[in-house]
Formats: structure tokens, sequence, C-alpha cells
């Protein structure tokens, strides 16, 4: 497996700039975008002509940091564009001759620029290294396909357009002609670019659908997720569709999760370090620390991994979604699940709680240093919770701690746990809840339908 990044293996950099301008040669690309990734978890960048890609990649390419909203301030705002030249690949969804680089953002000196979201991933990922441990990472991305309602005919009017799932298959079911082309076509994209993409499918409601990343290194996982995003978007538009990766974007359907499966290697022997060894899917005592570590963390990260006021609709319990902070076997309502089936032979350590709108890199980072905290602390795991979808009591047995209920919640959590705190660096906890609190306070001010059509006659 090929994981590596700007910091922790600068060791062959000029090899591997020899093998992306190599690349670019043998397809004649003509343009390349150079991609960085802003808070929030959405692709930014700008595009150069083949002829700059050297020295971008030796010399780094300048910008202004802070017209990016919440990046940098006026002060940091001279930055640079750094390419990872192992993210060198054709950007098949836009044309043969345009390729594309995911880069790290620097400091004039070349110094990491610490609001960077793949910064923050990489230095997790170093102290995990620095402790004997890899992290690897699978994902199941869920999202819904609509009609576009411009082609519906009820236009964009400034109000929320009525949504038309774009099929009316379900769960497993072999989905229609367009969105299997465009699944499809995404998982053949993603795989030409380098990814694991293993599977998709259609996933239990009209409309929606799932794309499968296999285990692989964490920030390559990182790098898969957004890109995955960005190419499905570019695909569907292509085709008259309107994609979203919007966690609850209708009431009465299930909501759209992204579930990451978790493994731990020990560096010198490859061993997955979370499991028994020969006893299948049995936690070893470095694994149940690890959990538990996720478990104590679980309600301080959720603003990271479930960001947006919508997300905690999803996190209501039911439809298969988690609502506690607990673990189980089969229960598929807890914050994550440690199946005794084995996929392809390997036992999975699966975060259930994540939705499609988080920032993947910074949703690794957290995950990956609260297990590393409940490994330091030898936090002790809970019994398994095999009942509850919903939050709240357990019948008969103790009570589960629930999940935030909402995004205002969540971000007060976020600022009390001071290991989330201290995995994000200051730069990236600041900017953050800035904009959540902006976002949340916007959500309490608005006066929703439902509120009109309640009170409006009847208060
Ligand atoms: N869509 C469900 C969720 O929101 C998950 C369904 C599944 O288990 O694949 O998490
Ligand atoms: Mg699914």
């Amino acid at each position: 497996m090929t994981g590596s990044n700007s910091w922790t293996n600068d060791a062959d950099r000029d090899a591997r700039i020899a093998r992306a301008l190599q690349a670019a040669r043998d397809a004649r690309v003509e343009f390349v975008h150079l991609q960085f990734i802003d808070i929030p978890g959405t692709i930014k960048g700008l595009t150069v002509p083949v002829e700059r890609i050297e020295s971008s990649m030796t010399e780094g390419v300048w910008f202004d940091g802070s017209s990016v909203e919440g990046l940098a301030r006026i002060a940091e705002s001279d930055l640079y564009l750094l390419p990872d030249p192992d993210t060198f690949a054709i950007a098949a969804w836009e044309g043969p001759t345009i390729a594309r680089m995911i880069c790290s953002l620097v400091t004039p000196g070349h110094e990491p620029f610490p609001a960077d979201p793949r910064f923050v991933l990489a230095r997790a990922l170093a102290d995990a290294a620095d402790v004997g441990f890899s992290y690897h990472v699978g994902a199941e991305v869920e999202f819904y396909l609509f009609e576009d309602p411009q082609d519906g005919g009820n236009g964009h009017t400034g109000r929320a357009p009525t949504l038309r799932p774009a099929d009316s298959r379900s769960y497993f079911e072999l989905p229609d002609e367009r969105a299997a082309a465009l699944c499809q076509r995404a998982v053949s994209i993603l795989r030409g670019l380098g990814y694991r993409a293993s599977a998709t499918h259609h996933e239990v409601s009209p409309g929606q659908h799932e794309i499968d990343l296999d285990e692989d290194d964490g920030m390559r996982t990182a790098d898969a997720i957004v890109t995955l995003k960005l190419v499905v978007r570019s695909l569907a538009h292509q085709v008259g569709l309107l994609p979203t990766f919007m966690p609850k974007p209708i009431e009465s359907a299930s909501g759209s999760g992204i579930h990451l499966s978790q493994i731990v290697l020990d560096r010198t022997t490859d061993e997955n370090v979370i499991f028994e060894p020969g006893r299948g899917s049995a936690l070893s005592p470095l694994g149940q620390h690890f959990v538990a570590g996720q478990l104590a963390h679980a309600r301080g990260m959720c603003a990271i991994l479930a960001p947006l006021v919508n997300s905690y609709k999803r996190l209501l319990g039911g439809d298969e979604a988690p609502a506690n902070v607990s673990w189980g076997r089969v229960n598929r309502g807890s914050f994550i699940r440690v199946p005794e089936a084995q996929s392809f032979g390997s036992p999975l350590l699966e975060v259930r709680a994540p939705d499609p709108s988080c920032n993947p890199y910074l949703a690794l980072a957290v995950l990956l240093q609260a297990g590393l905290d409940g490994i330091r602390e030898q936090t002790p795991l809970p019994g398994p919770d095999e009942q509850s979808a919903r939050p709240g009591m357990v019948e008969g047995e103790a009570a589960v701690d629930p999940l935030p209920s909402t995004l205002g919640e969540a971000i007060e959590e976020l600022g009390w746990d001071m290991v989330i705190r201290s995995s994000l660096g200051q730069p990236v906890f600041e900017r953050f809840l800035a904009a959540k609190e902006r976002e949340w306070l916007a959500y309490r001010h608005h006066i929703s339908s439902w509120e009109l059509e309640s009170y409006l006659e009847n208060a």
C-alpha cells in the first residue's frame, strides 16, 4: 500500500515528482487542477497549464489564503499550495487532458499551515506511527440522486425545491439505468485514480445509493472520499440529476451516513492489533481501549463527524442510524459496530455516526486521536448494547449516554473535550467553532414552515 504525504514520506520526493511528470507527458496533459481542502472539507483549487507543474511541486504555488472563507487570517494570508506528487491523476470526469493533484497548504517558509485539514490528519497519523501503529480506513458513502428541480419544471425559486428521487427502487435492487451508469462510472473513475472503490449498490430509500471504498491508508481514504463527492457531483450534473450528500434530505426516508471501518496495524508485523489473533472478532485488550477511547470522546467529536444542523435529524435513532454512545455486535443503532460476521476474512470496527457532509480529514484525525487516547489512558470498555436504537435507557439496564441531539449541543461538547480540541489544533478548532456557531445561530433565528403551519392559527 502506498500511503504517503508531504510530512511523513519526503525521502523519495524527487523520484515521486519525476513519476508525476512522466505521467503528465505520457497522457499529453494540458492543464492541472491544483486542489486543496478547506475546513468544511470542500475541494477548492486553481488550474495551471502543465508547464507549471514541475515548479508547483518543487517551489509551491502562491495564493491568497484569506480569500478562502475561514481558512486564513489576513496576517497569515500568504500561503503556498504544495502538490502531493502521489495524487497526480487524470481527471477523467472532465476530459482526457485534464489532470488533478491534491495539495498541502504551506507557509512561505514551507512549514505546514496549521489550519490545513490534511496537516491535521497527517499529524494524527504521525502520532500513531510514533507509538508503532498505522491506521487504515474503509468507507461506505451514502447519497441521494434527485431529479434536478430545474429540469423538473419548478425552477430555482429560492425556496426549497420539491425533491423527486431519481428512482423508486430499494435496498440492493438493481438501480435504474441512469443511476447504475453513474455509480459504475464513478467507481471506475475512482479506481483509475488508484483508489480502492470496490462496490456500489442501491440503498434503502428511493434515489439513495452507496459507493464503497475498501480499507486503505487513512490519508488516501480521506483523499478518496472528497474525490468521490466531486466525481459524483460532476457526473450527476452531466445527466441532469441533483446529487446530495446532505445527511437527511427527506423526513420520512433513511438518512445518508458514511460508515468508516477502521483497522489499526502494527507497523512492524502488519498485524491488526484491534483483535485477538485467531479469535475472529474478539477485541484484544488494546482494541478494547481503542474503542473505549472513541466512545469516551464520542460526544466531544460528534460536531466533527456530523457537522450540520441537518445531521442531528439523522441521529435521532431509527433507520439504522446511531443515537447512542454505545458499541454493539448487531445493533446498527450503536455508535460503533463490531460485527461477528467478517468482511472477506478481516474483522471490522465500524463507526456509524459520521455522515457524508463531514470533513473526512478531520473526522479520521479525531477518531484516531480518541482511540490512541483510550490506549494511553487504558480506558475500560463498557459492555455492548444490543438493544437500544433510540436515545436514553435500555430496558432493564443502565442508561446509555445519548449522542448530542442538536448541532448546538454538539459544539458545546466539542468545547469541553480537550483531547478532541488538541487533535484539531487551536487554529482549526477556533475556525470550525466560529463557523458552526454562526450556522447554529442562523438556524435558531429561522421560523420554519412547520412552526407556521402548527402555530399561526392555533397558538
Ligand atoms: N442509511 C443508514 C445511516 O444513515 C445506514 C444504512 C446501512 O446500514 O447501510 O447510517
Ligand atoms: Mg449503507
